[in-house]
């Protein structure tokens, strides 16, 4: 059932027109019928062209080799793809692009990262722009095109919709004013977890923006009602997917040594200022699932509230890894904890790679425990 780690860190090299694409399990932009419509109708303007979301490089694809293409990703899972396929990618957010020095922007709506991650994006991809550069931009209707491309429309002037197929739109739109400058990206709420208070700031897009996730408080309940406060002390845990640190900060307070890995470089920096900000530490590394954990590396306590939606889609393959990942890391008799919606069935998963599994608690959402069997 499901792919073994091993498969899902694979990279896949699919033959395209003028070379080959590296796709993987987890990357954004592969099997994505936005970036697929966008790829059918771009076509080169001017020098230098941008994209602020190239997920595995679908987009901008047709502008290889016909003029300079500079791309900006945050996941890691896409930048090992874009690497391996040999296009040019820096890492980092969209608001970084460099202002004034662009023909052409070509950009898929990061739509499943939310409104605000949206703005700044296309407000940042206004500023790239040279006056008179243009804008392919690219979304499905079910997931905010018409009021995005409104609100793009407002940032740049005229603009025009080229290709429509079931729900997917791409629209072409040209520079004619002065763009607005960034919004504020920084956003602060405080926190009561465990009892104990913290200030939180995050970048747009991360998950659960503004409030702590009910799933990631009734997972610190369940692993306290388990191992109990001194159970933690000292021990060596790992925080998969660890979004801004709302596992990670009451971890590292209750003396955990924290691990955190997390494939989106938004997350990544928000956290990295929240341990600073809350007087914490952890190692924050930026990695696909377990990739930059070195090998044999391993731990006491494992703990996850999973993704299961990749630029919208649900999918389940990275919490499978996820689940895969906690089996090959945790040491002999290390316990695994993981919060998810009841709907979602990882007990078969957990069942087959842990032998067994016990439910701590179920409320909204249910805490799932396993535990890795002790040698001998
Ligand atoms: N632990 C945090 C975030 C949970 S949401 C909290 O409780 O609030 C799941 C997190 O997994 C998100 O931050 C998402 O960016 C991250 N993620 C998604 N795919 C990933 C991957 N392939 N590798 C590592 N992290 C990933």
């Amino acid at each position: 059932m499901g792919l073994t780690l091993t498969e899902y860190h694979r990279l896949t090299p699919l033959p395209r027109p003028g070379g080959v694409l590296y796709v993987k399990p987890g990357a954004r932009g592969y099997r994505d019928p936005v970036y697929e419509l966008l790829q059918k109708v771009v076509t080169p303007y001017g020098e230098k062209a941008l994209d602020p979301n190239p997920g595995v490089g679908l987009g901008s694809l047709p502008l290889e080799g016909r003029m300079v293409v500079e791309r900006l990703e945050t996941s890691r899972a896409a930048l090992r793809c874009l690497e391996a396929s040999g296009l040019r990618v820096r890492l980092a957010p969209p608001w970084e692009a460099e202002e004034n020095a662009y023909h052409l922007v070509v950009l898929a709506l990061p739509a499943g990262r939310g409104t605000a991650y949206v703005q700044a994006t296309l407000v940042a991809a206004a500023r790239a722009l040279r006056m008179g550069g243009r804008v392919y931009l690219a979304g499905d209707k079910n997931k905010g095109f018409e009021r995005y491309f409104k609100e793009a429309q407002a940032l740049l002037g005229y603009g025009k919709v080229l290709k429509r197929e079931g729900p997917v739109r791409v629209a072409l739109l040209e520079k004619e004013k002065e763009a607005p400058p960034l919004p504020a990206l920084w956003h602060r709420f405080a926190a009561t977890l465990l009892g104990e208070s913290f200030t939180f700031f995050h970048l747009p897009g991360v998950f659960s923006a503004g409030k702590v996730d009910k799933a990631s408080v009734l997972l610190l309940e369940a692993l306290v009602g388990e191992v109990g406060r001194e159970g933690i002390r000292g021990k060596r845990i790992l925080d998969l997917g660890a979004g801004y640190g709302a596992l990670t900060l009451p971890l590292a307070h209750m003396g955990g040594e924290v691990t955190a890995l997390e494939d989106d470089l938004v997350s990544v920096l928000s956290l990295r200022r929240n341990l600073v900000e809350n007087q914490l530490t952890a190692l924050v590394l930026h990695s696909d699932v377990d990739e930059a954990l070195t090998e044999g590396e391993a731990f006491d306590i494992i703990v996850t509230n999973p993704p299961f939606h990749v630029g919208g889609a649900v999918i389940l393959d990275v919490a499978q890894a996820f689940v895969e990942a906690a089996a090959a890391r945790l040491k002999p008799g290390g316990g695994f904890f993981l919060v998810a919606n009841p709907f979602l069935k990882y007990e078969p998963l957990l069942e087959e790679r842990f032998g067994a599994f016990r439910t701590l608690l179920v409320r909204e959402y249910k805490v799932l425990f396993a535990q890795k069997a002790n040698r001998g």
